[in-house]
């Protein structure tokens, strides 16, 4: 079985869910939608900002925290503080660069949604690899 896909319309996504699309969630999740950055609250707080001024920093978070309830985001587990967000519409792994902090998606080949691992059965995965870039490799050689 294939995982589904998922639309990509920020107000659908959000109903889909049970969450009612108010404006300051639509604005974040679309952002998300469009960054695939991996961004941090500031990130999501600085941009949107622009486009609704009386938003906080709080309902940015709060708003997120909410998205992570209903399985919409979650963090990528690295070492900041700061927690770098990712919307959760495909299994992907990360690779993060030691030395420019980028975190990169990466496509590992043979681990299938359904598949067994050691009778575990897989529903989602978020591989976390870590090391020196191919940007950073180059610039030190
Ligand atoms: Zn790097
Ligand atoms: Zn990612």
């Amino acid at each position: 079985m294939k995982e589904k896909t998922r639309n990509l319309d920020p107000v659908i996504l959000l109903k889909e869910v049970g969450l009612s699309p108010t404006m300051q969630r639509v604005a974040i999740l679309r952002y998300l939608l469009l960054n695939r950055n991996h961004p941090t609250v500031n990130m999501i707080y600085q941009d949107i900002r622009r486009k609704i001024p009386t938003l906080s920093k709080t309902s940015v978070y709060n708003s997120l925290n909410l998205f992570r309830k209903h399985n919409l985001v979650f963090t990528v587990p690295t070492d900041e503080d700061e927690k770098h967000y990712d919307l959760r519409l495909t299994s992907h792994s990360h690779f993060i660069c030691r030395e420019c902090r980028i975190i990169y998606d990466l496509k590992l080949p043979k681990i299938n949604i359904n598949d067994e691992i050691n009778g575990h059965k897989v529903e989602q995965y978020d591989v976390i690899l870590r090391g020196i870039c191919n940007k950073c490799k180059s610039k030190k050689s």
